[in-house]
């Protein structure tokens, strides 16, 4: 027998998807979260997203001592479940929107129906790769890819630290992380900075500001903390190295969009869903998405929580206007059409 298909189903267990669970389960739509599956390459992604790479989270609100990320995502975990929330610890890997219920493929093959989806599946820090880098971001250990959500940390406070990036990302960042440290040196491979003027300018002005010109990074010291970087300038391929407390990853995010290959949904250049105007709608009716998988922007918990609560009351109302809608009738027409195409 077919089963019925899911009144809303989330793929991606962020900050995103549980707002988006918590909300959808307390409107009785019974969520079913997709979490995903924990993968060591080319980065580490887990359930619960980005936050599960951070140490102490200090501005999501609520906290007023702080909350370290992993615990941030277990407790919202548990507030969507004990709405009534299912989870189900699988990637979906591909989508058939052309059809409705749609119809989700998950990573053990198995075929499940939705009459809406919420992708929350965020996007993933870009990591330069080296050999100590992910080690010490696992452990707080003063690598970081977010200075928002780690800068202001004890660790950092009147120490020097190092931003690697070149983009708007880098200045941004950069400058937050002048507040803090006490030098704050951006290493850039190249020459040039991609980042707007004005972006640049407001890092420049700032009295412990200071930029490698021509250098990368070739590996980071340290055991438990970050105690320097080891460096090669791109253009001699002289070695050197440089003391800090800290390193930032600003080189950019990927969205996590690859399951959506072929599906229809709007995604940008660089692959971000595309939302319409003051909506989570996408361009397909009764697919909705929150969260940095549409937001090249913002990318804070709290911004994706934002947008986890819009996909669901919107999933709601998309939900209520197409009730009359016979899930009977539509089951007939939902003939497993992933695998086959
Ligand atoms: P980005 O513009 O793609 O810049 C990435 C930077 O990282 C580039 O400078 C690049 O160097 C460098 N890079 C990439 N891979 C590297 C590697 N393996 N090793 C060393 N350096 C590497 O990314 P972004 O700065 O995150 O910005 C993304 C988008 O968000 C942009 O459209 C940006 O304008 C926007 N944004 C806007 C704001 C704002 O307006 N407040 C803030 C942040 C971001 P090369 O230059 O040599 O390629």
């Amino acid at each position: 027998m077919t089963p019925s298909p899911h009144r809303v189903v989330i793929i991606g267990s962020g900050p995103a998807g549980w707002t988006a669970a918590i909300y959808a389960a307390r409107a009785q739509l019974e969520p079913v979260v997709y979490i995903g599956v924990p993968k060591q390459t080319p980065s580490i992604v887990l359930p619960g997203g980005q936050l599960m790479l951070t140490t102490e989270v200090e501005n999501f609100p609520g906290f007023h001592h702080g909350i370290k990320g992993p615990d941030l995502m277990a407790e919202c975990q548990k507030q969507a479940e004990r709405f009534g929330t299912k989870v189900i610890p699988q990637d979906i890997v591909a989508c058939d929107f052309s059809r409705w219920p749609f119809v989700l493929k998950t990573s053990k093959g198995e075929q499940v129906l939705a009459q809406s989806v919420i992708l929350a599946t965020g996007a993933i820090a870009n990591w330069l790769g080296l050999p100590n880098e992910m080690r010490l971001a696992m452990i707080g250990g003063g690598v970081s890819a977010c200075a928002v959500c780690d800068g202001a940390l004890p660790i950092f406070r009147n120490k020097p630290v190092a931003v690697v990036g070149g983009g708007d990302s880098a200045m941004e960042e950069a400058t937050y992380l002048t507040k803090f440290a006490s030098e704050v040196t951006i290493i850039h491979r190249r020459d040039s900075f991609r980042a707007s003027k004005i972006m640049q300018q407001r890092f420049m002005a700032r009295p412990n500001a200071r930029v490698l010109w021509n250098t990368k990074v070739i590996d980071v010291l340290g055991d438990e903390k970050v105690s320097g970087l080891a460096l090669e300038n791109t253009v001699t391929g002289g070695k050197s190295t440089m003391q800090v407390a800290g390193l930032f990853a600003a080189i950019g995010h990927t969205p996590a969009t690859g399951f959506l290959k072929g599906a229809g949904v709007d995604v940008d250049e660089k692959g971000y869903v595309v939302l319409r105007t003051r909506s989570s709608a996408t361009n397909i009716e009764g697919v909705f998405a929150a969260g940095d998988v549409a937001d090249a922007r913002y990318r804070q918990a709290i911004t994706a929580a934002g947008m986890g609560c819009q996909a669901a009351l919107d999933a709601e109302h998309w939900l209520a206007a197409h009730a009359e809608v016979d899930r009977e009738s539509a089951l007939a027409t939902a003939e497993s059409p992933l695998g086959t195409k």
